[in-house]
């Protein structure tokens, strides 16, 4: 004979539970690790935004602009997750006259975007007899390699290893 089983329900989002704890605690609001503010619903992180932000920037290392510039010349700088700056002075142009001023930025990585030929070669055979190969690829490679060197596209990405302070007297005093 069939028994009868129990379900406890949570009230927000309805899920069912055999056990009344877990349905208590399914929506219940959750604390930052950190600070122990209440997160948002939902949140699937375990410490709230400007905790987030505070671990990375401890973590991070610090230095200053021209430190930089010498050790990764040729990168962007990016505020705020997606403000990116091509050079100190154009964060300076930026922010002049704002009432609240960043402290840092952070540094980035360069991404070089080309043409892989692989993947073309590959959906080329696709359709083909089994086994079927192309030849002459090292002369395909050899013009790819050229035409990237020439064409390729290079993309930043933001590096949170890195923190470069902004210098906010120079903007203030600007
Ligand atoms: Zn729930
Ligand atoms: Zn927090």
């Amino acid at each position: 004979m069939a028994l009868k089983v129990e379900l406890f329900k949570c009230p927000k989002c309805n899920n069912h539970f055999y056990e009344e704890e877990k349905a208590d605690k399914c929506c219940a609001p959750k604390h930052c690790e950190d600070c122990g503010k209440e997160l948002p619903y939902k949140w699937y992180r375990t410490v709230c935004e400007p905790c987030t932000e505070r671990r990375k920037f401890e973590k991070a290392r610090k230095m200053t602009y021209d430190e930089y510039l010498t050790e990764f010349g040729n990168n962007m700088l990016v505020v705020g997750g997606d403000n990116y700056f091509s050079d100190m002075d154009s964060i300076i142009d930026h922010y002049y006259g704002e009432e609240e001023i960043p402290q840092y930025a952070y540094g980035t990585e360069k991404i070089d975007i080309k043409i892989n030929i692989d993947s073309a070669i590959e959906n080329a055979l696709e359709n083909a007899y089994e086994d079927a190969e192309f030849s002459n690829l090292n002369k395909l490679q050899s013009f790819i390699d050229e035409w990237n060197a020439e064409n390729g596209l290079t993309a930043y990405a933001e590096n949170s290893k890195i923190i470069i302070w902004i210098p906010r007297e120079e903007i203030s005093n600007a």
